[in-house]
């Protein structure tokens, strides 16, 4: 089982504090896209989550950041997380 959340958010960064700690891992050319689609590991032990970031196509001032599965841990940080402007895709 895996469930899987994508934001997509005006950002000028690619990465946000999400509150967690990633290790980058890979990268990938995406077809019919000039932009890179980044690979990150949660790097808290034990924890399998995994993101991609890319760059939206149609919209590059947009970033859309997809979430794979839920931590099963706290966030490292003891800041809170305010949840940034974002919907729900489904990936059609
Ligand atoms: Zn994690």
């Amino acid at each position: 089982m895996s469930s899987r959340i994508a934001f997509r958010t005006r950002s000028e960064l690619e990465i946000m504090d999400d509150g967690y700690k990633w290790r980058k891992y890979g990268k990938k050319s995406v077809k019919n896209s000039p932009n890179l689609r980044n690979y990150y590991k949660c790097s808290f032990e034990g924890c399998n989550v995994k993101k991609t970031v890319e760059r939206d196509r149609d919209d590059s001032s947009y970033v859309i950041t997809t979430y794979d599965s839920v931590h099963n841990h706290e966030s490292p940080f003891s800041t809170s997380y305010t949840q940034i402007s974002s919907f729900l895709s489904s990936d059609s």
